[in-house]
């Protein structure tokens, strides 16, 4: 039975969680809606402690841990249920365990590198990272090295992989109802208001004509995928488009937003139809099971000059066989992790106390995570670019600064500022002083939602 789903998307988040989720409520209150999913569009910064600058791609004046670590410790707890993708800003060890997508913190949900899940019967595809064409037919190469320049993975880490871009197209056209990226679709905004953006950013007019704005990987998505929805943000502007396939069949509306500052678009409630009725939950997406399970021969980890195994012209998407094998694999797992019966692939709820990552010497983004351990255990699949938690490994007092931080601050003394957006620009919301007297935190907290 159809349902309907609210759902707020949310430009760049750059760790203000809090304002977010206040944001939210007044719109619920204002609006007289119940918000069912939060979608946030990267740059999410789900910063645990002062260690995780090492793996953060911002200039060492700029760092701030922000209101995630809350979130993370059990502090605070998300009062919507959150999905993101990553960004050009991340804590890209915690995600880069986490590369097929996990909870990061309760009802906080990483979508990984590049993923498709159930959103309470609507289909949802996440897109992590920003373009890059130096390491677009590389591996993902940065965690599993043993040794590495952490000027060269700390950006290659969020660049998007010819291989993720693969598996996603391998959904299908018009297969899903959305899709999140950081990274624009490149070219899109000449399906919308383009002469009013150039006005409103000059400093886009360049790349625009030079059809140069955005992610070419994303631009095959976007025709590959041909979803009801495109979400993006990076660019920290509003933008609406829509986007005519030109095949008779129904177009894609993309949406941009900002990143949330005050009198900026960074929030929009959308009412959307959902396959089924019931609790919003997510849920483990059967096809997309297969697909990781079918491509993952294609996954490589070794360091630049290896390029990654070549993506194969002829390849055939799962059979429903396939879909059907990984589907009864997910049910036995998430069965024993209790699911119930009417969403037999929910995604096990984030148990137990937060994960305290133990620390490799010489490689700040390699870090274990048993979500992924089950996660691939699951599908029957060994780690490639991840590696599994052992038992030597023991996870490392949480919370403490470590002396090696700033060892990291001289390779952004001289590294060149990223292409876009500068950081002067990310950094003008970083710095940006607190409003006088918050509202008190705990009325912001909703009620848990009534199921029935
Ligand atoms: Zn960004
Ligand atoms: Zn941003």
């Amino acid at each position: 039975m159809a349902s309907h789903l609210n759902v707020i998307v949310e430009g760049c988040c750059h760790g203000e969680l809090d304002n977010i989720y206040a944001s939210i409520a007044e719109v619920e209150r204002r609006r007289g809606v119940k918000v069912d999913l939060l979608l946030c569009c990267g740059d999410f910064q789900s910063l645990r402690a002062e260690q995780d600058y090492d793996a953060l791609a911002v200039p060492p004046k700029y760092r701030e841990l922000k209101d995630f670590k809350k979130y993370w410790s059990g502090e605070k707890k998300a009062p919507v249920l959150t999905v993101f993708v990553g960004g050009n800003h991340e804590a890209s060890n915690f995600l880069g365990s986490l590369f097929y997508g996990g909870w990061v913190a309760p009802n906080i949900y990483y979508m990984g590198a590049a993923g498709c899940i159930n959103v309470g019967g609507w289909r949802l595809v996440g897109a992590s990272g920003i373009w890059h064409k130096r390491h677009y037919q590389l591996n993902h190469y940065e965690l599993r090295a043993e040794r590495v320049d952490v000027r060269d993975v700390i950006r290659s880490a969020y660049h998007v992989r010819e291989v993720d871009v693969f598996r996603l197209a391998l959904l299908g056209e018009r297969s899903v109802d959305a899709v999140v990226s950081h990274d624009w679709p490149r070219g899109v905004e000449r399906h919308g208001d383009a002469a009013g953006l150039a006005r409103r950013k000059p400093h886009f007019r360049d790349e625009m004509q030079r059809n140069d704005l955005g992610s070419p990987a994303n631009e095959i998505l976007l025709n590959a995928l041909k979803p009801a929805h495109w979400f993006s943000a990076h660019l920290h502007c509003k933008f609406a488009a829509l986007v005519n396939h030109g095949d008779g069949g129904k177009p894609t509306r993309f949406l941009a937003l900002d990143k949330c500052l005050p009198r900026r678009d960074f929030l929009q409630l959308i009412t959307v139809e959902r396959s089924k009725s019931g609790p919003v939950e997510l849920e483990y997406d059967a096809e997309w099971l297969a697909i990781l399970i079918k491509t993952h021969s294609l996954l490589g980890f070794e360091p630049p000059p290896a390029r990654a195994p070549p993506i194969p012209e002829e390849f055939q998407r799962p059979s429903s066989a396939d879909i059907a094998g990984a589907r009864a694999r997910a049910e036995k797992y998430c069965r024993r992790a209790g699911a119930p019966a009417e969403a037999p692939l929910r995604v096990p709820p984030l148990s137990g106390p937060p994960w305290h990552p133990p620390r490799h010497r010489f490689n700040p983004l390699q870090e274990a995570n048993p979500q992924t351990d089950a996660f691939l255990k699951m599908l029957g699949l060994e780690h490639v670019v991840t590696v599994p938690v052992t038992a030597q490994m023991r996870p490392c007092p949480p919370c403490k600064p470590l002396a090696s931080t700033t060892a990291h601050d001289a390779v952004f003394a001289n590294a060149a500022p990223p292409p876009v957006p500068p950081p002067t620009t990310e950094a003008s919301g970083v710095s940006t002083p607190p409003p006088p007297s918050p509202p008190k935190r705990s009325e912001l907290v909703l009620p848990p939602p009534v199921n029935d």
